[in-house]
């Protein structure tokens, strides 16, 4: 009798548990070294093999989906609609993001001193950068203060920046010198070819792919044919290169895991619970808000859309695989190209519909990242003593929604965005050093929830479109 083979999405979730507990064991063995040179590699590998197929998907795709749908008023009708969609999905977050870091307040919940000390370091910051300081507390004012002002100077003086947040910084500083329609020059590519030889550019082979696909529906069909032919002919090419590599997906899971794992224990298993025992409350409200949304919001969203046909067990059966993708390769371009597989076969959505919205939601679509945005900063700033104004918190919903459609699909991007967001407020961009340790894991269940709500607004689309 023939065995039944267990499901990819559990075979990846038990890789995932394997990795972790090698990375632990070989910790507390002292392995880590041998971990980091002869496993993790494999890791690095997996994340090159989908990101290398994640460009010239979305480019095959995004111009097949368009021929497919054929009709450039239908297109239009779909392309507002699908951004409709991913906007709104993306303030719901951010909204539910700021409820929940407003009622929990995780940032006040350390000790008042450090608070105080804290808002000190701000206030002398926001002097020494000229920046305005964005409430008029002014702790460093009061007399008796003085000399303990004298102590946190002499000690803020002597910071020193890692180098990894200073390289963050310089990037978020390049992006935050251009004009408010930078991101639309931005968008337009100059040269085809440069744009395809990066994958954070991901935004102009998009344009590029509408404009190539709208173009061909309008030259004479006999001219196009053979176009539209090579096109999707190129698109099955890519998407067995996927099968091929998802069925080793479970032992790269493994290999991936583990170096991650093992980057954060160091040779001391400890260390991972040190890591999170002062950032825990800021990590439990994150966390709550992003389950929140990807199990609760998206479905009742769903549920009201599409109305009684819809089935929970059948949704997120249908996306365990790209979920648990999402989770351990943290990037939803890496995930792309299974996301479309499965919403397209688990969900049943057309695939003139996935090739079209899905590959735009990777980009632009971030509800995780944009929520995620909004809880650190306002933890942050709460944890600075810092309470925001209405103004203030309105500001984060703007900046965080176009600073995730901003973010690249790849690991960590959330986090470089966040400092524009920090400094659009008036706060330090600095303070993502503070929640940095924490930041992979949060990075691998917001992907989650960028990956579920892109598969949710497909999955209405196809639902409310005719396609004939
Ligand atoms: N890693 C996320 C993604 O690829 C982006 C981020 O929040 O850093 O979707």
């Amino acid at each position: 009798m023939k065995k039944k083979k267990l499901a990819l999405h559990w075979q990846i979730v038990i890789g995932l548990v394997l990795g972790i507990i090698w990375a632990l064991l070989s910790s507390k063995f002292g392995w880590s070294q041998f971990t980091l040179n002869w496993i993790d590699p494999f890791g690095q590998i997996f994340i090159n093999l989908l990101k290398l197929i994640a460009v010239p998907l979305v480019l095959f795709s995004i111009i097949g989906g368009v021929t497919g749908i054929g009709d450039p008023e239908k297109l239009g009708r779909m392309g507002f609609k699908t951004l409709g969609l991913y906007l709104s999905t993306t303030i719901i977050a951010i909204t539910l993001g700021l409820g929940l870091v407003n009622f929990i307040k995780p940032g006040k919940l350390i000790s008042e001193d450090s608070i105080t000390e804290n808002r000190i370091i701000y206030e002398l910051w926001a002097k020494s950068t000229g920046n305005k300081i964005v409430d008029d507390i002014c702790i460093s004012c009061d007399e008796n203060k003085k000399e303990f002002v004298a102590q946190i100077a002499e000690r803020n003086g002597s910071t020193v920046v890692s180098s990894d947040v200073a390289d963050k910084m310089m990037m978020a500083s390049a992006t935050k010198e251009a004009g408010p329609l930078q991101f639309l020059v931005d968008m337009v590519p100059s040269n085809i070819f440069v744009s395809l030889n990066d994958n954070g550019l991901m935004l102009q082979v998009i344009f590029f792919a509408l404009f190539f696909g709208i173009s061909l529906l309008l030259i004479p069909k006999h001219s196009s044919y053979d176009v539209i032919k090579l096109v999707n002919g190129f698109n099955d090419v890519f998407i067995k290169m996927v099968d091929i590599i998802m069925k080793a997906a479970p032992y790269f899971v493994f290999a991936l895991m583990a170096g991650i794992v093992s980057k954060m224990a160091g040779d001391s298993p400890a260390r991972v619970i040190e890591i999170f025992k002062g950032l825990s409350w800021y990590f439990v409200v994150v966390a709550l808000g992003l389950v929140l949304m990807a199990f609760v919001v998206y479905p009742l969203i769903l549920r009201i859309i599409t109305g009684k046909s819809f089935s929970y067990q059948k949704f997120f059966s249908g996306i365990s695989e790209a979920q648990a993708l999402a989770f351990s390769t943290s990037s939803s371009a890496a995930t792309l190209p299974v996301t479309m597989e499965c919403v397209e076969e688990n969900l049943g959505v057309d695939k003139r519909v996935t090739s079209f919205v899905l590959p735009i939601g990777a980009t632009v679509n971030m509800d995780g990242t944009s929520m995620y945005q909004a809880i650190a900063v306002i933890f942050l700033a709460h944890m600075h003593g810092i309470d925001l104004t209405i103004a203030a918190q309105v500001t984060i919903v703007l900046t965080a929604t176009l600073a995730s459609i901003g973010s690249a699909a790849i690991p960590g991007a959330g986090l470089v965005m966040l400092m524009i967001v920090l400094q659009t407020v008036g706060l330090d961009p600095a303070w993502i050093a503070i929640i940095l340790p924490v930041d992979r894991l949060l990075d691998m269940l917001r992907t989650v929830v960028n990956v579920t709500g892109d598969a949710t607004v497909s999955t209405i689309i196809a639902r409310t479109e005719k396609m004939d």
